[in-house]
C-alpha cells in the first residue's frame, strides 16, 4: 500500500510501537467545533449547557453537544406522548413509507454522517460507511416483516386474536460503539410498530445521533422521533413516567441500574448488556486457513464489539502454530486515524475504555503470561493501542474474566473438548459463543451446549433482521 497523501506515517515511541497513520489534513470541527442539537417534538432544541465530543484519534475537541435539561426532557416525553396516538393509529403502510423515507433522506446525507461517526467513533472511513449501509438495510429488512393478527381460536366456543399493538413512548439509550447501527436498531422496530421514540445516544458519541434527529425533522409527524443529548437523559428517561418502554443497550453494570431506574414504573425492559464470548478452536481446524477469520473476530471495531471474540480457547495440539499465526496477521494490521485511507483499526474511542484495556494487560504480564503481539499503548495523541495477544493465560485473570471491549485478545490453553465448555460457560456473561471446526457437524454440537444467546460456526458474530439477537445470564 502507497502512503496516502493525507497521512504520515510515525512511530511516536520507543521499541516496537508499530506504526500509526496520522491525518495531516485540515479539520474543520478541530479549528471551529460544531454545535449540534437536539430535537424535540419536530423542532431544533439549543442547551446552555454542552459537553465537549472529542475525536479519538487526536484528542482533539470537534464539538460541543447539549447537555439537555430536565425541562427539556419532559418536554420530549410530554411530544412523544402527543404524538402516540395519531402515529399509532395511522395504517402500517403509511409508518413504512416514513420510515423507508427517513431511510432514503439518510442515504442521502451519508458522506456527512460518515464523516461524524468517524469523527467521533474512530473507526475507517470505509467501516462508516459500512456502518451506516447496514443500518440503511435494516432499515428495510424490518419494513418488510408484517405485524398480521393471528387467529389463535376459532371454534364454536370462542374465536380469539392476537393483535400487536405499541406501547406508547419508548426510550432508546445507545453506546457509543456503532452509534448509527444501534439508533437504527431501536428507531425502525419501533416506529414501524407504532410507537413514538427518544433516541438518546452516548455523550461520548452524541454526533451522529444528533445528526439523525436533524435529518428526521419534518419527516415524520412532530414528536414522533424526538433525540437528546446528556449524560444524566439516561436515567431520566429510564425512571420517567411517561415513557413506556426502555430498549436498552450498554454494559451490565448501567443496565442493573437501568432496571432498577424503570422498575418505579413498571417499564417493559429489552437490555443489551457487554458479552465476554468464547470461541472454542478444535483440534481439526486448518490454522492457516483459519486465522485471519478468528482474528478478524476479536479486533473488527478495534475489539469495541458487544459480541465480539473476547477469549480464545485453542487444544494444546495447535496452541503454538495459532498463537504465532495470530501474531503473524496481528504485526501487518494498519493502525492510524480513520480518515487515512488503509486503516484497518482505529483508537479506541474514549480514554478511560483506552486505560483500561492498558490496566487489563498490564495485570496479566504482572502475572505472569507472555504478551506475543502489542501491549503497550502506542504514545503520541490519540488513544491508539495495538493489537495485543496474550497468551499462556489462565482462567482466573481479569483479562479472562471480564469484558475487556477493546484490542486484547487471551489465548488460553485447553486440555479437551469437555474442559474448554466447561471454562467457556464458567461466566456471568451469556451473550454470543463461537466454535471453529473442520466438521462443521461437530463444531455445532458443540456450539448448541454454549450458554449463549448465539452461538456461531466457524464464524463470530454473524446477525441479521431477521434473525433474533440477545443475551442469556447477565448479558440482558
Ligand atoms: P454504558 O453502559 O456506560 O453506557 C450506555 C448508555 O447508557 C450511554 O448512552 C450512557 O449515557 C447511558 N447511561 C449511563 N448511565 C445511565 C443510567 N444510570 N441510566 C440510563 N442510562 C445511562 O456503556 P458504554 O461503555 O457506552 O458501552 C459499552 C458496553 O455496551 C459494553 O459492555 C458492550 O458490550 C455493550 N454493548 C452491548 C451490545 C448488545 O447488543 N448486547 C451492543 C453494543 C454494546
Amino acid at each position: 500500500m502507497s502512503p496516502p497523501s493525507d497521512a504520515s506515517r510515525s512511530a511516536t515511541s520507543a521499541g516496537s510501537a508499530p506504526p500509526v497513520l496520522r491525518f495531516t489534513g485540515r479539520c474543520a470541527a478541530a479549528e471551529n467545533p460544531l454545535r449540534p442539537t437536539m430535537t424535540i417534538d419536530g423542532a431544533e432544541v439549543t442547551a446552555h449547557a454542552t459537553v465537549e465530543v472529542v475525536n479519538p484519534a487526536t484528542e482533539e475537541v470537534i464539538a460541543h453537544a447539549p447537555e439537555c435539561t430536565r425541562e427539556q426532557l419532559d418536554a420530549a416525553v410530554a411530544g412523544s406522548e402527543r404524538a402516540f396516538p395519531g402515529w399509532s393509529a395511522l395504517a402500517y403502510e403509511k409508518r413504512q413509507h416514513a420510515v423507508l423515507g427517513f431511510a432514503r433522506a439518510v442515504e442521502r446525507h451519508r458522506d456527512a454522517l460518515a464523516d461524524l461517526l468517524v469523527l467521533e467513533q474512530g473507526k475507517p472511513r470505509e467501516r462508516a460507511i459500512g456502518e451506516i449501509n447496514a443500518s440503511l438495510a435494516y432499515a428495510r429488512a424490518f419494513s418488510q416483516m408484517a405485524l398480521d393478527s393471528e387467529i389463535l381460536e376459532d371454534s364454536s366456543e370462542r374465536r380469539v386474536e392476537l393483535h400487536r399493538r405499541p406501547v406508547g413512548p419508548v426510550g432508546a439509550i445507545f453506546p457509543w460503539n456503532y452509534p448509527v447501527l444501534l439508533a437504527f436498531w431501536k428507531l425502525a422496530p419501533a416506529l414501524l410498530a407504532g410507537n413514538t421514540i427518544i433516541l438518546k445516544p452516548s455523550p461520548l458519541a452524541p454526533l451522529t445521533g444528533l445528526k439523525l434527529g436533524e435529518i428526521a425533522r419534518g419527516l415524520f409527524p412532530e414528536g414522533v422521533l424526538n433525540v437528546l443529548s446528556g449524560a444524566e437523559a439516561g436515567a431520566w428517561l429510564a425512571s420517567h413516567p411517561g415513557v413506556r418502554k426502555i430498549a436498552f443497550t450498554g454494559s451490565i453494570a448501567t443496565g442493573k441500574k437501568v432496571m432498577s431506574e424503570a422498575g418505579h414504573s413498571l417499564k417493559r425492559l429489552t437490555l443489551e448488556l457487554g458479552g465476554n464470548d468464547a470461541g472454542i478452536v478444535l483440534a481439526d481446524i486448518d490454522v492457516a486457513q483459519m486465522a485471519d477469520d478468528l482474528f478478524w473476530a476479536a479486533f473488527s471495531n478495534c475489539g469495541q464489539v458487544c459480541a465480539g471474540l473476547k477469549r480464545l480457547y485453542v487444544p494444546n495440539s495447535l496452541y503454538d502454530e495459532l498463537c504465532d499465526a495470530l501474531a503473524g496477521i496481528a504485526s501487518k494490521v494498519v493502525i492510524g486515524d480513520g480518515r487515512c485511507p488503509g486503516v484497518q483499526m482505529g483508537p479506541v474511542q474514549n480514554r478511560a475504555q483506552f486505560q483500561k484495556i492498558a490496566a487489563l494487560v498490564d495485570e496479566a504480564r504482572a502475572g505472569g503470561t507472555t504478551v506475543i503481539h502489542g501491549g503497550a499503548p502506542i504514545g503520541g495523541k490519540g488513544y491508539f493501542y495495538p493489537p495485543t495477544l496474550v497468551r499462556d493465560i489462565g482462567d482466573g485473570a481479569r483479562l479472562v474474566e471480564e469484558e475487556q471491549f477493546g484490542p486484547a485478545l487471551p489465548i488460553i490453553r485447553y486440555r479437551d473438548v469437555e474442559d474448554a465448555l466447561a471454562r467457556a460457560n464458567a461466566s456471568r456473561y451469556g451473550l454470543g459463543g463461537s466454535v471453529w471446526g473442520r466438521n462443521t457437524g461437530n463444531a455445532a454440537a458443540v456450539a448448541s451446549r454454549l450458554e449463549t444467546g448465539s452461538a456461531w460456526v466457524n464464524q463470530h458474530p454473524s446477525m441479521a433482521a431477521h434473525i433474533p439477537f440477545g443475551g442469556i445470564k447477565e448479558s440482558g
